[in-house]
């Protein structure tokens, strides 16, 4: 029998795109090791709102259409076909609308994302009340997008781990790994915590530390690390059935100067608040879970009290029945944003046989199977799927 310590995809990083790549791999044929440094799903991918799905696939699917209506899928095929309950549950999506001119903005957005064969309606207050019947009444309407669900993200990570180890697959935990080194033979030596590795193959999924993974090997990987972070309340009765956000950001968000110091659709600049984000739902357990802020703070895992104050104040503008419902815990993760906002995916040029899939920002789980599922596809024939264009490292990794 081979070495065990050898195979033909050695992948770091047991996030959801690690597993998902890993799954994927395996199920093509090719021998995959994966190094986590503490446990499959400790990091965001275990700790995120569950939140997935998107718009459909439309008339013409893109990369963002690719990665949620394909992840989708994928998650759905866990849930339905494969036997692992990851609390997969596809109600749809309400996003809250608060002012009139946000409403005419989601109105134009809604015609043109119909136009285009996506699924998204804007439904009045009242309409919105007949399906989700705690929401306020007050507000100016809501963007209702039926192609959305949730999954328990801890659950469905580790179920892609457990998948993936069902087809031969060798997830390692507890291995961090401090050096890689390519062969003359184009292979890829790794050494962890732990030990020895050697593949054909290296695949870096290491979500937001893709930049301390890549300075290892000389190369600059463009991530950011952004603190989210969340509150729960106590379960509760069946509340809030949908999926539910507010459009406030993306409006914000839509009249916003980009700044090079900073990727795309963060709540702050600095200590400076530029909009509020909210998305959130009701957990099979019962608890109401919301979040919101995305702050580049570095690796700093510690809630901040205003700002969970400040998404509980705008998650109680659409369900009053939260202003009687009090926290009862707090967490943060850390999110992979890729500097110019797009998903980092494919062949790093600077070297053979080296990968990366990285930069999945705040909806890296709704997009992280499928993210893996185009890879693995891209390591296992050699050729990228055309809609990956977008995703292409070369456009942003380069040597420091
Ligand atoms: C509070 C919060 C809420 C969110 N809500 C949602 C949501 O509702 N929907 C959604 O789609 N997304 C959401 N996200 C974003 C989503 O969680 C991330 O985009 C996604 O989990 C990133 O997955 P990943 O595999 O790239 O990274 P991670 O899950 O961070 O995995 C990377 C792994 O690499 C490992 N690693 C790093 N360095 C090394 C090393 N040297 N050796 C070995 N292992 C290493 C880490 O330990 C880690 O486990 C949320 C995130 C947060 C924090």
């Amino acid at each position: 029998m081979a070495n065990s310590n050898e195979s033909d995809v050695l992948i770091i990083g047991g996030g959801i795109c690690g597993v998902a790549t890993a799954f994927h791999l395996a199920q093509l044929g090719e021998r995959v090791t994966l190094l986590e440094r503490g446990e499959i799903a400790g990091e965001a991918s275990g700790v995120n709102a569950g939140g997935l799905g998107g718009l459909g696939w439309g008339n013409n699917p893109d990369l963002q259409a690719y990665l949620t209506a394909g992840s989708f899928e994928i998650f759905k095929t866990l849930q339905l076909d494969m036997g692992y309950d990851i609390e997969f549950h596809a109600p749809g999506g309400l996003q809250a609308i608060h002012t009139a001119e946000q409403a005419d903005y989601v109105k134009n957005r809604v015609l043109r994302l119909q136009s285009e064969g996506y699924h998204a309606e804007f439904l009045t207050a009242r309409e919105a009340r007949a399906i989700e019947p705690e929401a306020s009444g007050a507000l100016a309407g809501f963007m209702f997008l039926s192609k959305r669900a949730r999954a328990n993200p801890s659950k469905a990570t580790v179920a892609f781990g457990e998948a993936a180890a069902a087809l031969g697959a060798n997830i390692k935990t507890g291995h961090d790994v401090q050096a890689m080194t390519q062969q003359p033979d184009a292979s890829w030596q790794v050494r962890s915590s732990q030990g020895e590795f050697r593949a054909k193959t290296l695949v870096l999924a290491v979500g937001a530390w893709s930049r301390p993974v890549g300075d290892m090997l000389g190369i600059e990987i463009p991530v950011a690390p952004i603190k989210g972070q969340m509150w729960a309340t106590e379960p509760v009765p069946p509340s809030i059935f949908h999926l539910s956000g507010s459009m406030e950001s993306p409006f914000d968000w839509s009249n916003q100067d980009s700044d090079e110091n900073y990727p795309p659709e963060i709540t702050h600049r600095g200590d400076t608040r530029v909009t509020r984000h909210l998305y959130g739902g009701q957990t099979r357990n019962g608890e109401i879970v919301f979040g919101g802020d995305r702050q580049m703070v570095g690796y700093d895992y510690t809630p901040d009290a205003t700002g969970i104050e400040v998404n509980r104040g705008q998650a109680t503008e659409v369900f009053p029945l939260l202003s009687r419902l009090p926290i009862a815990r707090t967490w943060a993760g850390i999110m992979p944003f890729s500097m110019d906002g797009k998903p980092i995916i494919g062949k790093v040029s600077q070297f053979e046989n080296l990968f990366v899939l990285t930069g999945l920002a705040s909806s890296g789980f709704g997009r992280g199977p499928m993210s893996g599922k185009l890879l693995a596809d891209y390591i296992h024939t050699g050729h990228p799927a055309a809609v990956l264009a977008e995703a292409d490292p070369a456009r942003c990794v380069n040597f420091k």
